[in-house]
């Protein structure tokens, strides 16, 4: 057998000796968020599952159903928006990490899609790691140096893509059907002073719910982002494996 094997759409014995074999689990995390006008809620599910189902078909892991709501919190002014208290999504995480240990598998690599998720999996990965499941948490690793080496606009922040030319892209490559290119439209936003220093609704200072560029977006810098992506996270995944011997 080649690929990730798709827990969720198998039989429970082939689970039980993929388990008996060592595998390993990889779970998507990302949310239900708005996105501009062009690309849908399911977004950074999308994105982060496309990224866990290309490094678990490397790695012929257990691919995990995906997280569907993250803490997207300062996106709620936008309709469609709906947003998990860091604290389900922490016990949510570390529950599935839990039941995993329990069925035997010797360790979780997390895939982030969503940068309101951090926090929560970094807690959700301590309390595991403090009972032994090794976890993995990776999110979108070297993203910024493969953005400025394929894509041609500039992000409206650094570090910071949010429908624009780099999840547009990468929507193209995963999911082409989803994708309204004839709505897309650039927002440089100008960030309040005291952004990131306090508590605040994106939609007060950004119209369209777009950060960013998505007009240059096409399906082959896509496939480039996600490529480099995934060759990164093998890359962690490997020293990880050989930290724990796993
Ligand atoms: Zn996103």
């Amino acid at each position: 057998m080649t690929g990730a094997l798709d827990l969720a759409r198998l039989p429970w014995v082939d689970v039980a000796s993929a388990v008996e074999k060592g595998v390993l689990a990889v779970l998507p995390v990302g949310a239900c968020e708005q996105h501009g006008h062009h690309l849908p809620l399911s977004t950074d599910t999308d994105l982060g599952g496309g990224v866990a189902r290309r490094t678990a078909d490397a790695l012929q892991a257990l691919l995990l159903p995906a997280i569907a709501y993250g803490d997207a919190w300062n996106n709620e002014a936008f309709a469609g928006t709906l947003s998990l208290s860091p604290d389900t999504l922490r016990a949510t995480i570390a529950d599935i990490g839990a039941g995993l240990q329990r069925m035997g598998v010797r360790g979780m690599v997390v895939i982030n899609g969503h940068f309101g998720n951090r926090g929560p999996i970094e807690l959700a990965a301590r309390a595991l790691a403090q009972v032994g499941l090794p976890v993995l948490h990776l999110d979108y690793p070297r993203l910024e140096a493969l953005a400025a080496e394929i894509c041609d606009s500039t992000p409206a922040g650094p570090g910071f893509y949010h429908a624009d030319e780099v999840e547009t892209s990468m929507m193209l490559a995963l999911r082409p059907d989803a994708v309204d290119l004839t709505r897309a439209q650039p927002e440089y936003p100008t960030f309040p002073p005291t952004f990131g220093l306090e508590p605040m609704q994106l939609r007060a200072f950004n119209e369209t719910g777009v950060f960013g560029d998505p007009r240059p977006a096409t399906a082959a810098k896509g496939e480039a982002l996600l490529s480099g992506i995934v060759t990164e996270n093998l890359h962690l995944i490997a020293a990880w494996r050989d930290r724990h011997a796993i």
